[in-house]
């Protein structure tokens, strides 16, 4: 069997050499042959031994090839290698064993080991200079960490998301601080349109650097969002596009993107608790591509969720204002409602007042009637009783006034009652005095506080002042003019006594001065009797 060297293998940097079970070489390539000092095919036939010193074939036949035909390979065993000349080259060996037209063959690769550590001294410059870099990246990611979080903490933002209550406001702050920070072109905050499945929305704020389209205001529809992207954004996932044009996107929302100038994007969604995907937080680079680093993502995703936070507090405000609107409403309501109902218990009481004033007042006369009468005896009676004062009671009567009526008629009897009633009104002057029609030409004056000589003095003013009304009264047979006939009592109040008694005595004193000849005052108990001037006259005398 013959064995053929390839030419790269011939020439390779590192010795090739090939052996047979039986330890004869079959191959040696040009490269090991010099390194041995021998002349081409020098060692082809030789065995394996040959080249071995003492050492290194005792270590070749107890271990290197039992290994070898284990386990069909044999890596980094160290071996040293004699030359023709010189001394022993100490090597690094590679060997695998291979199946070749039903014999094996063993292939080996020997590399000097001064050639290795050479190449290891290399090898270790070349870690020593990517390790300086990536700890310089690290330490560029670390100062980029703190300036970020230096930022947040010094900026505030999230302390200025939370002084204000206004939304827009708070977006706006949060757009400016985020684009000046990460420097990017563009950010804002789209807001989907409440009940329209995510498919319809508007850019509610924005920060844009000059030179770029701004899209706040713009309306959005997007009928494969809703199903496409929303639940994908509900669960908190983000988009991070480096490059648009890069990444895969169709061509359809790839288009999309181009027309909002958009080169690279990065958008955090903005969930109202849970999973209500309320809108969504984007940064723009429109000037250029740009790799998302994940200390910014995460950095986005935290005012992301301070965002999310402010429009829960926002969202929560909005219902409290709404229900204290209504609240406020319902509140004026009551307010009108109890006003009207104010209204009418005035109106109410206005006319309860009047028609107690009808009620107590004569239709005929417009003095107090009867009723009024027995109400204020009543309250006087027990207030005087109280005091202990004096309770003056004055009753009078028309005389001849049946003959009256036949005389001049009825109508004119009505008008006359009415005189007098006025006439007796105008002559009792203290407040609570009253005087009332006690039944037709009948007439009753309550005077409180009022002693025997009081009463004479009302009762006089009375006859006097009806006198001077000189109401003509042919067929009387006591005056040319209407007169009257009056009845005195005076009490004050004690249980054994009462309003009826008081009435009676004035009642019996006005028959004392009808039966004496009318035209007069009597007092209780008669038979006392007062002139027209007030003078008290003995029945007799006017007999
Ligand atoms: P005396 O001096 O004894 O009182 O005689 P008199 O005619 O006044 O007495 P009498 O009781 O007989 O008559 C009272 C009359 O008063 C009867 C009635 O026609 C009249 N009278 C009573 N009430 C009214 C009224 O409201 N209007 C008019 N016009 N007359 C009345
Ligand atoms: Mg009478
Ligand atoms: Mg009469």
């Amino acid at each position: 069997m013959t064995y053929q060297i390839d030419e790269l293998l011939n020439t390779a940097p590192c010795g090739f050499l090939s052996f047979i079970d039986d330890g004869t070489i079959v191959i040696a390539n040009a490269t090991l042959l010099e390194l041995l000092g021998h002349e081409p095919d020098g060692l082809r036939g030789r065995k394996i031994e040959s080249i071995l010193p003492i050492a290194s074939r005792i270590f070749y036949q107890t271990h290197f090839f039992p290994l070898l035909k284990l386990h069909g390979k044999a890596e980094e065993i160290y071996f040293s290698l004699r030359p023709r000349q010189g001394s022993d080259i100490p090597m690094l060996v590679n060997a695998v064993r291979r199946e070749k037209a039903g014999s094996f063959v063993n292939n080996c690769i020997f590399i000097p080991i001064r050639q290795r550590i050479q190449y290891e001294d290399e090898i270790l410059q070349a870690k020593k200079v990517a390790e300086t870099a990536i700890r310089a990246q690290k330490q560029a990611e670390i100062a980029l960490r703190q300036q970020y979080e230096r930022a947040i903490l010094l900026r505030e933002i999230s302390q200025r998301i939370y002084q204000f209550l206004d939304l827009s406001k708070i977006f706006e702050i949060a757009s400016h601080e985020i684009r000046e920070l990460i420097h990017a072109d563009r950010v804002g905050i789209f807001k989907f349109s409440p009940n329209a499945h995510h498919n319809d929305g508007e850019f509610v704020a924005e920060s844009v650097l000059k030179g770029f389209d701004s899209h706040l205001a713009t309306k959005i529809h997007d009928h494969c969002f809703g199903k496409q992207y929303a639940s994908y954004y509900r669960q908190g996932r983000i988009q991070a596009v480096d490059d648009i044009d890069n990444a895969g996107l169709t061509e359809c929302y790839r288009g999309f993107l181009a027309q909002l100038q958009i080169r690279a994007n990065l958008v955090v969604p903005l969930l109202n608790g849970g999973d209500d995907l309320w809108g969504l937080l984007y940064i723009h680079q429109c000037s250029a591509p740009r790799h998302w680093q994940e200390i910014e993502i995460d950095l986005i995703k935290q005012i992301a969720n301070q965002l999310a936070i402010a429009i829960q507090k926002a969202d929560i405000f909005q219902k409290l204002q709404k229900e204290l609107a209504e609240r406020q409403q319902a509140e004026t309501r009551l307010t009108e409602s109890n006003q009207q109902l104010a209204f009418s218990n005035e109106e109410l009481a206005c006319a309860t007042r009047l028609l107690e004033k009808l009620v107590n007042i004569d239709g005929l006369t417009q003095i107090a009637n009867r009723r009024c009468f027995d109400d204020r005896l009543e309250q006087e009676w027990a207030r005087l009783y109280r005091e202990q004062e004096p309770l003056s009671l004055l009753l009078f009567d028309v005389d001849y006034f049946k003959r009256y009526n036949d005389s001049y008629g009825h109508q004119l009897g009505d008008e006359c009652l009415t005189k007098l009633a006025q006439a007796a009104q105008q002559v009792v002057w203290r407040p609570a005095d009253l005087v009332a029609r006690y039944g037709g030409e009948e007439f009753v004056i309550i005077l409180p506080n009022t002693d025997q000589q009081g009463a004479m003095a009302v009762a006089e003013r009375i006859h006097l002042a009806i006198k001077a009304l000189g109401i003509p009264h042919q067929t009387s047979d006591v005056s040319d003019v209407v007169t009257i006939s009056l009845g005195i009592a005076v009490l004050i109040p004690s249980p054994e006594l009462s309003p009826a008694i008081l009435i009676a005595q004035a009642d019996q004193a006005l028959y004392c001065a009808k039966k004496q000849g009318r035209n007069q005052s009597v007092i209780y108990p008669p038979p006392y009797q007062l002139g027209y001037g007030g003078d008290i006259v003995s029945p007799s005398t006017k007999e």
